[in-house]
Order: structure tokens, then sequence, then C-alpha cells
């Protein structure tokens, strides 16, 4: 989602937003972007601010979006190595952590998912875990 800052013909600015910016052209060349206030169909793009929409709802305004995509890509590459090399355990993963660091046979790689204050246990025991940044795969 991108969010444009629009211009009518009479002043008039709100904000609107649209999938990508081939649609905002797409929908403003037929004509079915109108002004909130006065319905004018004569709209411009104001200011282009490269917010986005996280899943998470909340709008990150302080990367522009090429960078973003960037950071994306090396976190997608971490999500590959990870998946690669460590086994997930899922939500048994505090568990299966204990069963691993206190059996010195056991030696393997795993992952999964823990809350803050299962993390905040863990970590009270004496175990480092690292909690790194899981993208979806699925882009464009
Ligand atoms: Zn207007």
């Amino acid at each position: 989602m991108i969010k444009y800052n629009l211009k009518c013909e009479n002043k008039h600015e709100f904000e609107s937003w649209f999938s990508n910016s081939k649609e905002f052209e797409k929908l403003r060349l037929k004509k079915l972007v109108e002004c909130i206030y006065c319905k004018s169909k004569q709209i411009d793009k104001s200011i282009m601010s490269p917010s986005i929409l996280g899943k998470d709802e909340r709008k990150r305004k302080e990367k522009p979006i090429e960078d973003l995509k960037k950071v994306q890509k090396e976190l997608a590459k971490l999500r590959k190595f990870v998946e690669k090399n460590f086994e997930n355990v899922g939500k048994d993963f505090p568990r299966e952590v204990r069963n691993v660091y206190y059996d010195n046979r056991k030696n393997k790689n795993i992952y999964g998912q823990a809350t803050s204050e299962e993390a905040e246990e863990l970590k009270e025991e004496g175990i480092e875990i690292a909690s790194i940044p899981w993208v979806e795969k699925s882009e464009n």
C-alpha cells in the first residue's frame, strides 16, 4: 500500500491509499479519483510520502521504501539460512532449548517461537537466545 497526498484544482488537499503508483495513475486517468471536498476530478499528487503499511499495521515512515526493500532481502536471506541450518521446533522452543542446553549429548541448532517472558526466563537460567526479525517469504 502506498499513501499519496493529493490536491485538486481548487487546492483542496487530502490523502488516499493505493496499492501502488500504477494503480493511482490508472484511476486518475480514468477520472476515478475525486476530491473528497468538491468532487473535482482534476487531481494531482502533492508530495509523495513513502509510508508503507506493515503487517502489524503500524506505519513506518522513517525508512525510504528502497532501503526497506534491501533490508527485507537481507532478512529473507537470514530466514533461508536459519531454515536450512536450524530445526524448527515451533512453540516448543523454550522446552526444546532446555533439553538441548541441559543435555550435553545433544547438539543441535533449533529455532522457534518464544514469548518475551519465556525469553526472559531462559536468560535468567543463563541460556542466551537470539531473536531475529522474521520476514514473509512471498515478495512480489
Ligand atoms: Zn477539491
